[in-house]
């Protein structure tokens, strides 16, 4: 997998939710309840994601939460010119992040896909 040539959308929310949070594809059935729905899987609580839930490469409040996974793992974004900025949400940026003074993590894209790029690679080496 090119962690690269990824781009922002369904796959992406999902490749960040299984190779990131370690979640399983949710396929439970919903049932309506007085409040709304619920889902009644067998899966233990927050082991499983339900697809299009959460648009970590698409929403701000999804990739806060995002880049506080990654911020306790012990990564943290590199200061740049754009630091106190935020740039058009379709812009294209570079964001790095580094760890304890190690190699830098990065990738480009608009903010939310970028930080969907950088959870994977550090996904793939913090062990
Ligand atoms: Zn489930």
């Amino acid at each position: 997998m090119d962690i690269d040539n990824l781009h922002a959308g369904l796959e992406l929310d999902a490749l960040v939710e299984e190779k990131v949070f370690g979640r399983v594809k949710c396929d439970a059935p919903v049932k309506p309840t007085a409040f709304g729905v619920t889902r009644e899987c067998n899966h233990d609580p927050g082991t499983c994601y339900k697809p299009g839930l959460k648009r970590y490469s698409k929403s701000m409040s999804a990739a806060a939460e995002l880049e506080n996974w990654v911020n306790k793992q012990g990564w943290h974004r590199v200061p740049t010119a754009l630091i106190g900025t935020r740039p058009n949400p379709t812009d294209t940026i570079v964001l790095a992040y580094e760890k304890n003074g190690g190699p830098v993590v990065e990738a480009a894209g608009p903010f939310e896909e970028a930080l969907c790029k950088v959870a994977l690679k550090i996904a793939g080496t913090h062990t």
